[in-house]
């Protein structure tokens, strides 16, 4: 979108899960359809925003990356603030980060707005040959407790777009 143009609506969407997991490489896809191999732990907290129309509504989403806080409890109430959406990541290679996941949701509701839209996000689905956590575990707990769920893969770009549009949508549906 050309600089200057009007902003309907600014979401904050927080990225979650343990280190490792893609957060990062999730982000630079979104925000600047990139990905690199040996991606730096990030340093410095950081969002990135990309402007996109949403019912002919020009939304701005205002992404938020940890900076390496990933951490039991080391990511500040800061950070999570504002937030409408998130996306809650874990690695499908890695069965710690999905046992993970349910500590990084009791965090997330004890921190952001009531009505915060949820995306569970199993990455790296490039890598099945290494999988270790199941489609069909993570569908269940996903609807278990009310959220939403894709598998992406940032290398490979599969539905990393999907993730954000749905999220925004349902934040859209509720805020606009
Ligand atoms: P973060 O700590 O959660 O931010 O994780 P990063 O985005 O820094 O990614 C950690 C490592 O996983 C890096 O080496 C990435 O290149 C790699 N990675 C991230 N996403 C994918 C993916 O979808 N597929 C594969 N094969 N590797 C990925
Ligand atoms: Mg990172």
């Amino acid at each position: 979108m050309a600089g200057g143009e009007k902003v309907d609506y600014v979401f904050k969407v927080v990225l979650i899960g343990d280190s490792a997991v893609g957060k990062s490489q999730i982000l630079a896809r979104f925000a600047r359809n990139e990905f690199s191999i040996d991606s730096k732990a990030t340093i410095g907290v950081e969002f990135q925003t990309r402007t996109l129309l949403i019912d002919h509504k020009s939304v701005k989403a205002q992404i938020w990356d940890t900076a390496g806080q990933e951490r039991y409890r080391a990511v500040t109430s800061a950070y999570y603030r504002g937030a409408l959406g998130a996306l809650l990541v874990y690695d499908i290679t890695k069965r710690q980060s999905f046992d993970h996941i349910p500590r990084w949701l009791e965090e997330l509701r004890g921190h952001a707005d009531k009505n915060i839209v949820i995306m569970l996000v199993g990455n790296k689905s490039d890598l099945e040959d290494e999988r270790a956590v199941s489609t069909e575990d993570a569908k269940e707990f996903a609807e278990k407790e009310n959220l939403f769920f894709l598998e992406t893969s940032a290398l490979q770009a599969t539905n990393v777009e999907n993730a954000f549009q749905t999220v925004l949508s349902e934040i859209f549906k509720i805020h606009s």
